[in-house]
């Protein structure tokens, strides 16, 4: 597989290369150059084949230019130690929950996958990086976790100081060895700034190896394709429409590549909160990025979301096209709140907000399309563990949702975070000290 810039398809570079930078110069994002067709892969998987088999299976098939079967086999194996599980939720609705990773949100498909690729190629070759990047509160525990204990690799989160919830803080303040949280006086667009003029600074990129992990990072968007994979393989033969609460799009672009590649899905629905700048797309054909406005489902506030230019890409930049696969929706905070109360309430079960805003605009699609039949039952993606979201779950239902371990263990143990003024200065003197 071949992967080119969005802005300069001329710009191409393999894997191993898109990975490491990340973003590509000319500010596109690295996507594939042509979607292979795994439909021979996929027909000889059954409901037994597990995930980390699956997705040792796809990445071979992806990715054989680069990685031998044993390669893959072994990325895969010390990447998902854990995988997703189908709950039903009720007639042809189930959750397809991604949660049970290492930070309890789907994020730890993408991040463990980053990781256990850069560690296979830096150790190939014997070269030592430094991923550098900034969190508002949810990527960062993400990639704190799947880097924690990688070969070769330091990790540096900056975070704004008393802006993350206090779990939040724990969850990148506990984890230790090479991992470093620096606690930034300053607000996140400070973190972001810091970084940023790090990645330009000839002092530190003469020196250190400095890398990027953040969302648009093609190492984090393939391996989201392997749950909707391992997923339709499950529901087979069955056609499942695929509900997916979304931000960036990264999620949802990942869904369809994995369509592009044969997956036998019905269609896809995106669900947003408030920030509707897709749905709005799909009704009218005009993208507008704007502003985020905060919301209950705060890792999906985006304004201008970072994927679409890949969505529109799988889709010839035509809206029709990309209608035919895609149906949006939005959910208002009130609606969110009162779907996590009611499934509470009716099933005893905790939705996170992200979830919820999902569940809802399944069971409306449900009630709207005489489609979502035994054939088509609609998954949606639970995108995180209720435990992740205390406050907004516990105003919903008058009730703390269960934590799960791996977050009762990260509040446990002590904060170790180095304090530090926003600005690049005391940030370049700290990498070149400790690395
Ligand atoms: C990041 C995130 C989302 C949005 O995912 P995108 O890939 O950005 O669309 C949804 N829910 C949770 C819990 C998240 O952390």
């Amino acid at each position: 597989m071949i992967f080119a810039s969005t802005r300069t398809p001329t710009d191409r570079v393999t894997f191993a290369e898109g990975i490491f930078r990340g973003l590509a110069p000319d500010g596109g994002l690295y996507h594939p150059v042509s979607h292979p067709d795994l439909s021979n892969v996929i027909g000889d998987m059954n409901a037994a084949t597990s995930f980390a088999e699956l997705a040792g299976e796809v990445v071979f098939a992806l990715l054989h230019d680069e990685l031998s079967r044993s390669d893959a086999e072994q990325i895969t194996r010390r990447a998902f130690p854990f995988s997703p599980a189908i709950v039903s939720l009720g007639p042809r609705l189930q959750l397809l929950e991604l949660f049970h990773g290492p930070s309890c949100a789907f994020k730890d498909f993408g991040a463990s996958f980053l990781a256990a690729c850069m560690e296979h190629f830096l150790g190939a070759r014997d070269r030592r990086a430094v991923i550098l990047t900034a969190t508002s509160g949810d990527t960062g525990s993400a990639v704190a976790q799947a880097f924690h204990g990688v070969h070769n690799i330091e990790v540096v989160i900056l975070y704004p100081s008393g802006r993350v919830s206090p779990l939040q803080e724990k969850q990148l303040t506990t984890v230790g060895g090479n991992v470093h949280a620096v606690e930034v006086h300053g607000s996140f667009d400070d973190c972001q700034r810091m970084v940023k003029e790090a990645f330009v600074d000839q002092r530190l990129t003469s020196g250190l190896s400095l890398t990027s992990a953040n969302s648009i990072n093609l190492g984090r968007l393939l391996p989201q394709s392997f749950y909707y994979l391992h997923a339709a393989v499950q529901m087979a033969p069955a056609r499942p429409v695929f509900c997916v609460p979304s931000g960036n799009f990264g999620n949802l672009t990942a869904g369809v590549l994995a369509w592009k590649w044969g997956m036998a899905a019905c269609r896809f629905l995106a669900t947003t909160n408030a920030n509707d700048v897709v749905p709005h797309y799909l009704a009218t054909g005009e993208f507008a990025p704007r502003p985020s406005v905060p919301t209950l489902s705060n890792a999906m506030d985006v304004g201008n979301p970072s994927n679409f230019e890949r969505l529109a890409a799988l889709f010839d930049h035509d809206v029709t096209q990309m209608r035919a696969q895609i149906e949006g929706a939005s959910i208002a905070d009130a609606d969110t709140s009162a779907t996590i109360a009611r499934y509470h309430r009716e099933q005893r079960m905790f939705l996170c907000p992200h979830t919820a805003t999902g569940v809802l605009a399944a069971e409306r699609y449900r009630d709207r399309h005489t489609d979502a039949s035994a054939d088509h039952p609609i998954l949606c993606l639970a995108t995180a563990h209720p435990g992740k979201f205390l406050e907004v779950v516990q105003e919903a239902t008058g009730e703390q949702p269960p934590l799960p371990p791996q977050l009762a263990e990260a509040l446990a143990r002590p904060k170790v975070a180095v304090p530090m003024a926003n600005q690049l200065e005391p940030l370049r003197e700290f990498l070149l000290d400790s690395f």
